[in-house]
Parts: C-alpha cells; structure tokens; sequence
C-alpha cells in the first residue's frame, strides 16, 4: 500500500477560534467523546471505539513477526507488587488505589447518615491488596520472573491495559483512564536497546502511514517533587526516553502519542530477573496510547470518520 505523506511542518489544520468551541467540546458534540461530569473520564462512541481497534490491529499487524507473548491483565494489580515496583518513588501523586468499606452494620448505618447529611462518608474506607494499572507493563515483570531466568534470546510480550493515572485535565489526551498497547523486551543491554530503535522506526513509519505531523524527542517521565527533577535530568542525558509527538492541542506542546523506554535493570533489579548468563536482565518497552492516537487522527483529519483521507481509511479497515 501506498503511504500518503505527512503534512507539512508540525501545524494544525485549523486553529481554534479564541472564545470557540474547544476541540474537547466539539468532541463531545459530535458524541465522539461523551461526558461523566469528571475530567479525564469519558464514554466513547462507536466510531471512537473503531478506530481505537483498528490500531490496536495494525499494532498487532506491525510485531507479527516478532512472535511476541501475549498477555492480557485486568486495569488493576496487585498492591504489594505495586509498592515493590517502586511507582510511589516517582509518582505518588498519580497513583490510584483500590479502597473498600470494611465495616459493620454500624458502620453501614453511619454511611448512610453521612450520605444523607451531604457529609464525607469515605471515612470507613480501608485500602485493599488492589491498586490501579499504572502502565501496561507494570504487572508483567513479577510475572516474567516468577518463571526463573530469561532464556538466551530474552522475552518480548504484547500487553494492553486500561491504565489510572489521577491527572484531571481538560486537555483530551490527558485522561485519567486510558488504554495503552505495550511491547515489553527483556534481556540483554543489546537485546532491548535493538528492539527500542527498532520500534522508534516502526512507530514513525506507522503514524506517517496515518497522515500525522510527527516529531520523535528525548523526553522524560514527571517524577514527584524536589529529588525527582534531578532523575528526569538523568533520564533525559542519559537517552533513556524518547516520544513521538503529534501537535494535538497546541503546535507549542504536541502530545507524546507513543513512548520509548530503556528502563535499564530498574525493574532486572527490582524483581530480580536475570539473562540466562546469570547478570541481571534489562527491559525496555514501548506504549502506544491507543486514545491520543485516536484523538490526533480526529484532529488532523476531522470529526468525521468517513471523510478522512482514503488512504488513511485504507490503513485502518484495509
Ligand atoms: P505525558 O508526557 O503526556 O504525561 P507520558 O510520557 O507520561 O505522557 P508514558 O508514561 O510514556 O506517558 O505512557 C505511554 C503512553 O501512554 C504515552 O505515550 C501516551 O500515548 C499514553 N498516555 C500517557 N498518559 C496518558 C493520559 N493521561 N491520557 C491518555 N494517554 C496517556
Ligand atoms: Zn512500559
Ligand atoms: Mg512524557
């Protein structure tokens, strides 16, 4: 198939009108998106939802022939793993837990009374052993290492996974509850920084095929606080992030639609998984956040699906 060229330079095909309708109101117009009364938290329509999978295909369609493992988990992990995966370091303001009414039937007698009065009535609620999925690939890792060391040639699994980040925005592309596809490679130091560059071409190559401006860029996750500033510093110098940009709600600030990741033996170490060599394996993945993708298409190509450029339809429903 014939890929259709990127528009020219990292511009959006139609400003919005100060004082307009937003590209998250006219999403919701349209129904693409449709309102919960809490930001970053939307149904989607029929449409949304078919293009949705039809990435999720060509995401499929483009690791075939790695062979990669499949996995599938629900949006929700264990707390324990998610304490020793170490995301509260870096993220606690992001992390969703998973709490539960523990009481008696006194205790359900004062809920109720709160509820009724318009007090706080969460007051009961306990933690449970469930958090929410941070990224697709946090549950994996336990998992690949409960099986012992990596063989010689590594492992590579395909995940998707809802995943809760408490980030409210109006921005579109910033949800608290989202899909991202993930490839997880675990290995050695060469293994995982072949599969990444591999992927950053495969990627590129993708969202091309799809018509959308692009630009990859060193990036780095938003560690919490003070001492977090100095570990993205790190991250950036040492190349350990990148992400494909797409001008979504702003040509300033394109959103990151796809991620790059060497995690070097953060999580090797972590959960002590080894290479078959004995050394502690490294891990890299990429992410494929499955609605800004969708949303970016929306965007350039316009809130009607099927008067979207033939050739990206071509790309998406063959
Ligand atoms: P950002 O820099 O915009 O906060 P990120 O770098 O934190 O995003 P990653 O942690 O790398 O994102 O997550 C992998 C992919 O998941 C991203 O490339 C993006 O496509 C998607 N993603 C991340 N956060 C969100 C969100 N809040 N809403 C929708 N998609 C998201
Ligand atoms: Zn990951
Ligand atoms: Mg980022």
């Amino acid at each position: 198939m014939e890929s259709i060229s990127s528009p020219a330079g990292d511009v959006l095909p139609e400003d919005e009108p100060a004082g307009g309708p937003t590209f998250l109101d006219r999403l919701f117009d349209h129904g693409l998106l449709v309102r919960t009364g809490v930001d970053g938290l939307y149904g989607r329509s029929g449409g949304f939802e078919s293009v949705v999978n039809a990435l999720d295909r060509m995401i499929t369609r483009l690791g075939a022939a790695e062979g990669a493992e499949v996995l599938r988990f629900p949006p929700a992990m264990s707390r324990s793993a998610f304490e020793r995966s170490g995301y509260l370091k870096g993220f606690p303001n992001l992390a969703g837990t998973v709490h539960s009414f523990c009481g008696d039937a006194r205790g359900h007698a004062e809920i109720l009374a709160c509820l009724e009065a318009g007090t706080d009535w969460t007051g009961q609620q306990e933690a449970t052993d469930v958090v929410l999925t941070p990224a697709a690939c946090y549950p994996v890792y336990p998992v690949a290492a409960a099986r012992g060391a990596l063989p010689a040639a590594g492992r590579l699994f395909d995940l998707q996974s809802y995943c809760f980040r408490r980030e409210p925005s109006l921005e579109p592309t910033r949800m608290q509850l989202f899909r991202m596809r993930e490839y997880v490679r675990m290995g050695s130091p060469e293994q995982v920084l072949a599969f990444r560059e591999s992927w950053l071409e495969r990627g590129t190559a993708m969202m091309r095929d799809l018509g959308l401006p692009l630009a990859i860029d060193a990036a780095n996750d938003p560690f919490f606080g003070r001492a977090g500033r100095m570990l993205a510093n790190n991250q950036r110098a040492q190349g350990l992030k990148f992400e494909l940009n797409v001008p979504v709600n702003s040509v300033d600030k394109p959103t990151a639609c796809l991620s790059f990741n060497y995690h070097q033996d953060h999580f090797g170490s972590t959960w002590d998984l080894h290479q078959a060599d004995g050394a502690v394996a490294h891990t890299a993945c990429v992410g494929f956040g499955l609605e800004r993708i969708t949303l970016a298409l929306l965007r350039h190509h316009g809130l009607d699906l099927a008067a979207w450029p033939e050739a990206v339809r071509a790309e998406l429903w063959g």
